[in-house]
């Protein structure tokens, strides 16, 4: 696959049998309303197939399904060591349908095929086989109470988990919370992002077919006022993880406040430090790392390194060596293996990103990109943008752009970088580079984030916790931690005679 040619790719998407419909209670079914949506293809604005329109009719049929598996114990109070099985299963189906998983979201939401072969795709495999083999070597506690009291302390599934996802991973930010909430025991009922509900469709299909039982694992597309807030508000959901935008994070809160008070657990937007200091010796390996970390996915991940402080006296040196990176990786059709970056994923956002270069244009130096363009005449495509000399408070270095564009600003002190980099209502992660220890030590101990990547940029696996602090929420996915926003502490006290 990963020599496969522009034409193999094009002819292979060609082929694809693409389903829209809502998978509820192990099938596929159209939408309670009959409603259908059109699903773009954002590099070429051609529409890639009708999804059901699912709204607060589908989600009630969804949660009911999780409900009367969760209740009948067909998964919930299945062996963990068999769940594992299941899950290991589904891992191997990804893997065996890797192609077309990269393919749906390449096609739905614009990022580069090659990436989606690379990373999402086999990532998703990857948690699935991380979580299950996980599960069945969790051990619970025994309280410390003394003789005539045995006190169980255990972690219980929930009962039916709502997740709500963007359009940035699809398939792997479906697998974030799916893999964590099904290896607990859960029943789930995922509303995928509106723009790019393709991969997580195929998912529950693959997932039906690995073995997990009916009513387990339930996707409902359509979109967020009507599907989401209904997941939002349901009064049998009983856990709702949530990861988006920081404005609809705080929605959800409410809707628990509204309904019944489930738990929310918000992994929200970021404006996330890269903080490049002057006793960092590769600043060749540095530079390719920050053009990575702002132009990866088009920009569009939730920790982009979007505010890039440099120390001073080698500011003009490093923004030098990021635009020549930055020229390297103009957007390309997302099915070309030699394309560097892809198509942003609809009109609004490439709108919303646009506004921003062009106030940006007037209050800052745009040293390179800056341009919307097309690739064969079709689709929304944004250059890699830079801005230099950027005003701490200017909105580039402010907002969340979620889109290919780098703002830099110089430093001349640590304090003083490190006071900027704090000086956000975001906490997602940041990154350091210097060869100081003692000063990486320092800086990171400083930064207000979720992750600290120092000399690299976001690093991530499924062994460390991903998520925020402030206004980027407080979830986390990946890691054993993730398992706790599924799971419910239960105390089981027995007394005998000592
Ligand atoms: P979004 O908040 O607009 O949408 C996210 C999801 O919420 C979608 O499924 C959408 O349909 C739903 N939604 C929208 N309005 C709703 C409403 N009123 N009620 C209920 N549901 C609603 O975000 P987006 O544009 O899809 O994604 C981009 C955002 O996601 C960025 O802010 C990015 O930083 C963030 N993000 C965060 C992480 C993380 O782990 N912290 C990861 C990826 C993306
Ligand atoms: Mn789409």
């Amino acid at each position: 696959m990963l020599d496969y040619t522009h034409e193999d790719w094009k002819a292979r998407a060609a082929a694809l049998n693409i389903k829209g419909q809502a998978f509820i209670d192990g099938k596929f079914v159209d939408a309670a309303s009959g409603k259908t949506f059109d699903c773009i293809n954002p590099a070429t604005d051609a529409v890639l197939v009708q999804v059901a329109e699912g709204d607060e009719a589908d989600i009630n049929r969804a949660v009911a399904a999780g409900r009367a598996a969760f209740e009948d114990g067909r998964w919930s109070r299945m062996a963990p060591g068999d769940r594992k099985a299941v899950l290991l299963k589904l891992a191997d189906l990804i893997r065996a349908n890797l192609e077309e998983m990269a393919l749906l979201d390449s096609l739905d939401m614009g990022k580069l095929v090659t990436d989606a072969a690379t990373v999402d795709a086999p990532g998703s495999a990857h948690f699935f086989q991380w979580y299950a083999e996980a599960i069945d070597k969790i051990y619970d506690e025994v309280a410390p109470t003394g003789p005539g009291d045995l006190a169980l302390v255990s972690r219980v599934p929930l009962g039916v988990v709502g997740a709500v996802t963007p359009w940035n991973f699809p398939l792997d930010m479906a697998t974030w919370k799916g893999a964590a909430a099904l290896a607990a025991g859960n029943s789930v009922v995922l509303k995928p992002a509106e723009q790019s509900p393709l991969s997580a469709l195929r998912l529950a299909e693959l997932a039906a077919e690995a073995g997990v039982p009916d009513g387990v694992f339930n996707v409902v597309p359509g979109f967020g006022v009507t599907a989401g807030k209904a997941l939002g508000l349901h009064m049998d959901v009983d856990c709702l993880a949530f990861t988006g935008s920081t404005a609809i994070g705080k929605m959800f809160m409410q809707y628990s406040g509204q309904s019944n008070l489930k738990q929310v657990w918000p992994e929200t937007g970021g404006k996330s430090p890269n903080l490049v200091f002057a006793d960092c010796e590769d600043l060749d390996t540095a530079a390719d790392m920050a053009a990575f970390g702002i132009f990866f996915n088009q920009g569009e991940v939730c920790s982009a390194n979007s505010r890039l402080y440099v120390e001073r006296s080698i500011k003009d040196a490093f923004v030098e060596k990021l635009i020549a990176r930055a020229e390297a990786m103009q957007p390309g059709d997302p099915l070309d293996p030699t394309s560097k970056m892809g198509a942003i994923v609809d009109e609004k956002q490439t709108q919303g990103i646009m506004r921003f270069v062009e106030e940006g244009k007037k209050s800052a130096n745009l040293v390179t990109g800056g341009e919307r363009v097309t690739v064969d005449g079709k689709g929304c495509f944004v250059q890699p943008t830079i801005f230099d000399d950027v005003a701490h408070d200017n909105p580039l270095a402010r907002d969340e752009i979620f889109g290919p564009v780098l703002s830099v600003i110089p430093f001349d002190t640590e304090d003083e970088a490190v006071a900027m980099a704090n000086d956000s209502i975001y906490g997602l992660a940041a990154s350091v580079w210097t060869d100081n220890l003692s000063r990486a030590c320092r800086v990171s101990d400083k930064l207000m984030v979720g992750t600290v990547s120092v000399n690299t940029v976001d690093a991530l696996s499924a062994q460390t916790p991903f998520g925020g602090m402030k206004q980027s929420g407080f979830g986390r996915d990946l890691s054993l931690h993730s398992l706790e926003k599924y799971t419910a502490l239960k105390t089981t006290w027995i007394k005998y005679k000592a």
